[in-house]
Formats: C-alpha cells, structure tokens, sequence
C-alpha cells in the first residue's frame, strides 16, 4: 500500500489536486471534510452534532473523525492506498492514524505539504465560496477562523511527521498542472526509493 497525507491550509488546494493525484496512482481520497459534509446532507445525528462547529470554521472533536476514518479503511480492505485529505488535522489524530495504519501493517509514506501565502488563500476561499455551496467559505470572519484553527493545532501536524523524515514542501501557487507535477515528482521518487 502507498499512502500519502496532502497536507496544507484551507484554499491551499488539497481538493483540486487530490482529484488528479487518486486519477493518476489509482488510491481511495478520504476527505474528512467531504465525509462530514455527506453526514450533514443525510441530516444523520453525527451531521447535526458537527453542523454548528463547522459553520463557525471550528474543528469537529478528534474522536469523531478517528471513528470516521478507522470505519473507512476497514471498509477499503482492498486498495492500492489511502489518499488522506483534511486529515490529519491535530497531533492526537496524525497519532491515531499512524496506529490504524501499523495495525494493517502499512503507514505514511509521504506527507506532501503544500504552500500557500495567506493572502492567496483568502482570495480563493471568498472565490469559492461564490461559486460553490459551502457556508464556510461566504463570510472572512469564518475563513479566518479556519486559518488560524489551522495555525493553532494543524500546523503542529506537520512536525510530527517531520520527525520521521515524511515531510515534503511543495509551492501550491501557480498554475495547477505545473502544481501537479511537483507533487507527482516526490510522489515517484518516494516509490522508487
Ligand atoms: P475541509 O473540507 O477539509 O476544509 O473541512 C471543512 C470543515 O470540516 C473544517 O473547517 C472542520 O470544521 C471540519 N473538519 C474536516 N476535517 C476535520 C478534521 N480532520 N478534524 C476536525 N475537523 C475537521
């Protein structure tokens, strides 16, 4: 199995490039945030416990979305790997995940971080947040709180990692394919290696 973390602030591009990434080596893309975006459509009671913390741009608690993620690799006994997308968010889940992954004998095999300045990712929340439907990307003062949410307890993330040498920054300003292609090159130096 091949699993990679795409790693990065709100807006940095996880979505986007995650899409091509799962086309390309044939792996599962979990996005906590997609899951509990299903959850809230469903109107399921785990949906409605998180509705309000995700429209004040909060992150939901740990153990809720450890269960989600521990129920979808149990579910997906069978795959190439995992694409993990908006999660790991805090130490205590990035800690979680490498124990799910070592009880099926696999782990992280990179994390791949990408790099946006602030400035461009308030420019392309707002802009998302025109053309799609998510709520938490209308207002500033929510975007806001998702980044500094970010910076509070899913910065540290990366250092966990860093700790065992998984860590590889890539600029995610820029033109998308060109974007794709630094991300695909650590990805095939990490398979060969
Ligand atoms: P995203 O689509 O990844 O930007 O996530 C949207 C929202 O879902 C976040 O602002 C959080 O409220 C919640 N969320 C998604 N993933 C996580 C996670 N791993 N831990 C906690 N909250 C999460």
């Amino acid at each position: 199995m091949f699993n990679l973390i795409l790693f990065g602030p709100p807006g940095s591009g996880k979505g986007t490039q995650s899409e091509r990434l799962i086309a390309k080596y044939g792996l599962k893309h979990l996005s906590t945030g997609d899951l509990l975006r299903n959850e809230i459509a469903g109107q399921t009671p785990l949906g409605m416990a998180v509705k309000n913390l995700m429209a004040e741009g909060k992150l939901v608690p740990d153990e809720i979305v450890i269960e989600m993620i521990d129920i979808a690799l149990e579910n997906n006994p069978h795959v190439n790997g995992f694409l993990f997308d908006g999660f790991p968010r805090t130490t205590a889940q990035a800690e979680a995940l490498d124990k799910l992954l070592a009880q099926k004998g696999t782990e992280i095999a990179v994390v791949l971080a990408l790099q946006v300045s602030q400035e461009e990712l308030i420019k392309r929340l707002l802009n998302r947040g025109r053309t799609s439907d998510r709520s938490d990307d209308v207002n500033e003062d929510i975007i806001a709180a998702r980044i500094t949410e970010y910076e509070k307890k899913t910065a540290a993330v990366a250092d966990h990692y860093k700790k065992f040498g998984k860590v590889k920054y890539v600029k995610g300003e820029g033109d998308i394919d060109e974007i794709f292609g630094l991300l695909c090159k650590e990805i095939d130096a990490k398979k060969v290696a």
